[in-house]
């Protein structure tokens, strides 16, 4: 079903000291809150999960990780399954951040396994996408969207397809202030609308929810989230910021 989602992506900053300080003061913030105006995620580095959990736990916020293996289980140090994460209740995960994209090579092929991973284990996705600079320059970023959804999700039934959060980061947008306008936000969330659309059928593209980010802040958040296909947002350096990441989810 199509919800309104505001997940924080904390990348790897804080210690552990001080992610349970943010985390909280967050939930001393969502305490005060009688109406949430959407559903909130926080995604922590995978030391602090638990930690986020039992927090969690009194104040109704989900916690997600940041990445997963594309692998069950065995001999591949440094990995974390998609069953472990499932074994500590974890039930969302970021994946295809275009920083591991990026920096750790990981390429459609890749994220379409990952996201069958996650899928069987009950943990929700929050898949990735969007293009670089370069591309929208060039005017290749529908094509380049396009791409990403077909080798990292068109692999999915119907009903897999339903468990999946799709993020729109156009990667020129992610940590450098420069946020993409409404009218940039609303056009490609509607293009990822009408793609999903023909391949699985109006109703499913219809129920997909899809956040936008990068740069995405306390002072525009409204502005972005007032678009009729834009359902959210998947926040960076503003979720590192108690009183922001709540302006944020109350930005409806
Ligand atoms: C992100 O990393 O997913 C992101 C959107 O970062 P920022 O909000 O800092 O641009």
């Amino acid at each position: 079903m199509r919800r309104n989602v505001v997940a924080g992506n904390w990348k790897m900053n804080n210690s552990f000291d001080q992610a349970e300080e943010l985390l909280s003061a967050i939930a001393d913030e969502l305490d005060k809150i009688k109406t949430k105006a959407s559903e909130v995620v926080v995604c922590p580095p995978f030391p602090y999960l638990e930690m986020a959990k039992d927090i969690a736990l009194e104040c109704d916020f989900g916690v997600g990780a940041q990445n997963v293996s594309q692998f069950d289980a065995g001999a591949y140090t440094g990995e974390i399954s998609a069953s472990m994460l499932a074994s500590m209740s974890v039930k969302f995960c970021i994946i295809g951040h275009s920083e591991r994209r990026k920096y750790f090579g990981e390429t459609d092929e890749t994220l379409a396994i990952k996201v069958k991973q996650l899928l069987a284990n009950d943990i929700e996705p929050i898949f990735c996408i969007g293009e670089l600079l370069e591309e929208r320059e060039a005017n290749r970023h529908f094509d380049v969207v396009k791409e990403q959804m077909e080798k990292g999700l068109f692999h999915l039934s119907a009903d897999e397809f339903h468990g999946v959060i799709i993020a729109y980061e156009p990667v020129w947008a992610i940590g450098t202030g420069k946020t993409a306008t409404s009218e940039q936000a609303q056009e490609m969330h509607a293009y990822i609308r009408t793609l999903i659309s023909k391949k699985y059928g109006q109703s499913v593209a219809d129920d997909i929810t899809i956040l936008y980010g990068g740069s995405c802040n306390a002072k525009n958040a409204q502005e972005l989230f007032a678009n009729k296909d834009v359902d959210g947002g998947l926040i960076g350096g503003a979720s590192l910021k108690a009183e922001d990441f709540i302006t944020i989810v109350q930005s409806f």
